[in-house]
Formats: structure tokens, C-alpha cells, sequence
């Protein structure tokens, strides 16, 4: 696999990144996800948007322009042959050459890191079955709006549903569920309203999930943005999650309960269907 470091196209195992490098000692790092399908960029400007939005809260400056950065992610596609999968970009704020606290100078310049990962994203076999999902206390910190590399949570999350056999985790704080592990949640209602919790610094203002509410508005699907409990949500007709690599996946468990009749639901699989739509008018 080629990756892109710092302006070079190099072979995975001849990548290097300093080990003073602030991703590394303080996840001083943001992040994006973007999928690819038919070796094309899905919902790009949503994700290159809310780059410059996390950087901007971090005062961290890219250090090539949006036009090159798209020609980066275009030549990894190209250079690795990806007809389907994601490209990961890790944006750090570079190598201050020690260990320190305090942010360096602008001479320091950040470090990018590209990459692309091939996987199955349109015939995903969780999308016949379903999800099962189990909650557990959300111990992050307080802006999961900005997409950092700081995982350690999220990772701890998904090891206490893998330790469950179930297939991810949902995170509850106050009471009510935030998101999930790497996804944002939805339940639906016996009248098929469909309901998830509203944008604030508690959650990463999904991309899919900005998509999905205008998608759901359009194919005049009721929706509620607001917070639930784990309790409401065990009562739902359906339960289903959404992020830029899953797209739309139902959950038939939650915390060992069935939901609904057990099987993927119809709002879910609808949704699913017309994001797919979605996408494939995008990479066309
Ligand atoms: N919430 C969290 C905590 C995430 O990590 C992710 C994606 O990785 C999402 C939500 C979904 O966001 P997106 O749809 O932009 O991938």
C-alpha cells in the first residue's frame, strides 16, 4: 500500500513520523474518514468542511491548500487502485522536536498523513442482520464535536462490547444515550417518527447523519432531534446508526433486548437504500 507523508507518496513500511510528533504524545491530532465507492470520493466537501471546522477550533493550520489536498486524496485512490473502502487523514500539529505542552511556533508545520483501507462498504453483511449493541458510560471529554484522534474512549467502548459479543457500544451520559462508539444513533417511534439527539458539542456532527435528516426530511419521514434514554430506545420499533464508512446499519439488540421483531427495520432499510442512492449519483 502507498501512503502519503508530509508531501511524499512512500511504500507503508517506509513511512515515517517522528517520535516527538504531537499526534503521538498528545493526540494533538484531527481526523477524517472519507469513503470511496467506485474508486471515487464520497460526501468529500462534508468531511474537508468539518476539517477545516475541528482545525479552526484547534487553531491548527493545514499545510497544503484544499486544492492540493483533494489532488492527495485522488492520487492515493489512484496510486492503490481502491475501488472501494475509505481514506483516513491525520492532520497533527507537528514535531516540536521535544516533548512540551506548550504549542510550537508556526514554525513548526503540521503533519499529514494519508492512507486508504479496501473494504466492503455497499454489500455490508451486518446490513441483512443487524447489529447487536450494548451501552456503557460515556467518558470522553467534552467537545466530541471536534474530530481529534484522542480514541482511548471509544476504543475501551468497543473492547467492553467485543468482551459482550456484541458488536459495538452505545455511550450514555446523564442518562440519556450521546452516540455511539464511531456512529451516530437513532431510534424510531411507533409512528415512525424518527428521533436523534441534536447537534451541541456532546457529539461529532456526523456528515452521514447531516445527509441522512435531509434525505428522511425529503421522503417526509418525521424527525426529532432530541436526547433519549437506553430505556426509550429498548421500546423503539427500530433502532439503526449511521457514519461515512457504515452508511446506515439497523441494530436488532440493544444491552441484550430485542428490538422491534428482532430484524432489520423498514425505516432502516429505507434509509439505507436511498443514502446509497445518494452516494452512487455522487461517484457516477
Ligand atoms: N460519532 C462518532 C463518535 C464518530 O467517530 C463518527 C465517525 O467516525 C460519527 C459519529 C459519524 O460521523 P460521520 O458520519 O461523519 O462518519
Amino acid at each position: 500500500r502507498i501512503v502519503y507523508v508530509d508531501g511524499q507518496y512512500v511504500e507503508e513500511q517506509d513511512a515515517k513520523v517522528s517520535v516527538f510528533d504531537r499526534g503521538f504524545l498528545f493526540a494533538d491530532a484531527v481526523y477524517e474518514v472519507t469513503a470511496v465507492i467506485n474508486g471515487k470520493l464520497a460526501e468529500y466537501d462534508g468531511h474537508i468542511t468539518r476539517l477545516q471546522l475541528s482545525c479552526r477550533e484547534l487553531a491548527l493550520q493545514l499545510p497544503v491548500s484544499i486544492e492540493e489536498l483533494k489532488k492527495i486524496h485522488l492520487a492515493l485512490i489512484d496510486k492503490n487502485q481502491l475501488h472501494e473502502g475509505a481514506i483516513y487523514l491525520q492532520l497533527s500539529r507537528g514535531n516540536a522536536g521535544d516533548r512540551d505542552f506548550h504549542f510550537p511556533g508556526a514554525e513548526v508545520k503540521s503533519t499529514l498523513v494519508l492512507f486508504t483501507q479496501a473494504r466492503a462498504v455497499i454489500d455490508n453483511p451486518k446490513a441483512e442482520t443487524g447489529l447487536h449493541v450494548v451501552t456503557c458510560p460515556d467518558i470522553r471529554w467534552h467537545r466530541r464535536d471536534i474530530k481529534t484522534v484522542s480514541l482511548l474512549a471509544a476504543c475501551l467502548a468497543k473492547e467492553v462490547a467485543h468482551s459482550k459479543g456484541a458488536d459495538d457500544a452505545f455511550l450514555v451520559e446523564n442518562g440519556f444515550i450521546t452516540e455511539g462508539s464511531s456512529c451516530n444513533c437513532y431510534i424510531v417511534l411507533a409512528d415512525n417518527t424518527v428521533v436523534t439527539r441534536q447537534l451541541s458539542n456532546d457529539i461529532l456532527h456526523g456528515i452521514t447523519r447531516q445527509s441522512l435528516l435531509e434525505l428522511a426530511a425529503k421522503d417526509n419521514i418525521t424527525l426529532e432531534e432530541r436526547p433519549f434514554t437506553p430505556e426509550e430506545a429498548y421500546h423503539a420499533s427500530e433502532i439503526f446508526l449511521s457514519s461515512a464508512t457504515t452508511f446506515v446499519l439497523p441494530v436488532v439488540s440493544l444491552d441484550g433486548k430485542t428490538i422491534g421483531t428482532g430484524k432489520p427495520g423498514p425505516i432502516a432499510k429505507r434509509l439505507r437504500e436511498i443514502y446509497i442512492a445518494r452516494v452512487k449519483a455522487q461517484v457516477e
